[in-house]
């Protein structure tokens, strides 16, 4: 399948603009799942005593100010709350991202994330289907 890395970056932007964040979302963290569940991608970079290193929404979450040191409360919570805001897909967007900056393979397990998923046409024609 044809996958145009460069314009599936710039579509994602202009579908998901908060994956252009730098301090939180996949653009912080290393591709891959969660530290704690192993199941949803990271999003959150972490940094408490003994906390996994990144985290995905729902374990952030769940971990609350435990997850950042005392020095970093604060950013702790506006990195939950900057999560909080995502829409219910963020899982997929940000899989695709990485993707489209070449640190996940484009292969049968990332290419699920497309499935079901009512993305732009600017990403639709990046990744190849719907032409
Ligand atoms: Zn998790
Ligand atoms: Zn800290």
């Amino acid at each position: 399948m044809d996958l145009d890395r460069p314009a599936l970056r710039a579509a994602l932007l202009d579908a998901a603009p908060w994956l252009d964040a730098t301090d939180v979302g996949p653009r912080a963290v290393d591709a891959g799942t969660c530290d704690r569940c192993g199941e949803r991608p990271r999003l959150l970079p972490t940094c408490g005593p003994g906390a996994p290193e990144a985290l995905c929404r729902d374990c952030a979450a769940a971990l609350g100010d435990d997850a950042w040191c005392d020095g970093h409360r604060n950013d702790g919570m506006a990195a939950r709350r900057w999560a909080d805001a995502l829409p219910d897909r963020w899982e997929d967007a940000v899989v695709l991202w990485w993707v489209a900056t070449g640190e996940l393979r484009w292969d049968a397990r990332t290419m699920a994330v497309t499935e079901d998923h009512p993305w732009s046409d600017a990403v639709r024609a990046a990744i190849g289907i719907g032409r």
